[in-house]
């Protein structure tokens, strides 16, 4: 398209683009129906992701995918009923793994920071059935972020062992596992939240998808490391390249640390004592190669 110059605006000595309105308005009215999908822990193309559109949501007219290249996608539904069908509808699954889908709006910034607040089904288990109105339902969904929707057999209570309703919050806050709930009558009850999934949100990189391990701080207190099975590892080295053996379904090196003899004792199990075998004999490599240098605390 050929462009044209217009005069900026000049605020406080600096050049400012103004836009017009109704160009920005008519954009806006664009995208309305478009959706933000976000693979958690994936970076499918282009391809899979129009495949699984086309199989799984089956919109009546084909949507227009785009790619952004921090790894999500930006669905443009034909109308409204599509989009709400599929934002409604979840939560979904791309092959196993959680995706975010969230409504496109005039404020959403091509930022990984605005996934940080996504829809997520939050259930109010034994919700007194006098609180199951849309006004009381929203009151209570906004102690927790903005509620968008509740689901067919809440709105219609179908069933009446919990409400469902989907939320849009903030998931890198504190997850709130109970709420304050006051009646007309000024009495005050505790009412459980559940969730049915929680993105993984690394509080390190701020962002959610992955957990960063975390790094190893300087400390007064004795380093402990130990062979654990893998099921069982929390804080796993990362300098540790026995990661072949580990995925065989072996052992995980951990590393704790503990300010006081009372609790290294308390890892001295039969248990672990069959590790230092697999340590020291077979495995000596492993001890060696990996984050296991330096004196065995079980040894001495
Ligand atoms: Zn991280």
């Amino acid at each position: 398209m050929g462009l044209s110059y217009v005069t900026p605006v000049v605020v406080n000595g600096e050049n400012v683009a103004k836009l017009d309105k109704k160009e920005v308005d008519r954009a806006t009215e664009e995208w309305q129906n478009a959706l933000i999908v976000y693979v958690i822990g994936q970076n499918p193309s282009l391809m899979a992701i129009t495949n699984y559109c086309k199989s799984q949501w089956a919109p009546k007219v084909e949507p227009k995918i785009f790619k952004h290249d921090e790894g999500y996608f930006v669905v443009k539904m034909d109308t409204a009923k599509d989009r709400d069908a599929v934002l409604y509808s979840g939560p979904h699954l791309f092959f196993g793994k959680a995706m975010i889908v969230k409504q496109w709006t005039s404020s959403f910034s091509f930022n990984q920071e605005i996934l940080k607040v996504v829809p997520i089904w939050v259930t109010f288990p034994n919700l007194p059935l006098n609180c199951w109105s849309t006004d009381s339902l929203s009151r209570i969904g906004s102690t927790i972020g903005v509620p968008i929707y509740a689901d067919e057999c809440t709105t219609k209570q179908l069933r009446i062992s919990f409400a469902r309703i989907l939320i849009e919050m903030d998931v890198t806050g504190t997850i709130q596992e109970e709420i304050n709930v006051e009646d007309p009558n000024r009495r005050v009850f505790k009412q459980k939240v559940g969730y049915a999934w929680l993105p993984p949100f690394c509080a390190k990189c701020q962002k959610i998808g992955h957990v960063c391990e975390e790094k190893k701080k300087p400390t007064k207190g004795r380093i402990i490391q130990k062979w654990v099975p893998v099921g069982q590892a929390k804080d796993i080295s990362s300098s540790n390249p026995r990661q072949e053996l580990d995925e065989e379904g072996a052992w995980k090196l951990v590393t704790r640390k503990t300010k006081d003899k009372e609790k290294q004792g308390t890892f001295q199990t039969a248990k672990t004592a069959v590790m230092y075998e697999l340590q020291s004999g077979g495995g000596s490599s492993a001890a060696g190669a990996g984050g296991a240098k330096g004196p065995n605390p079980y040894l001495s």
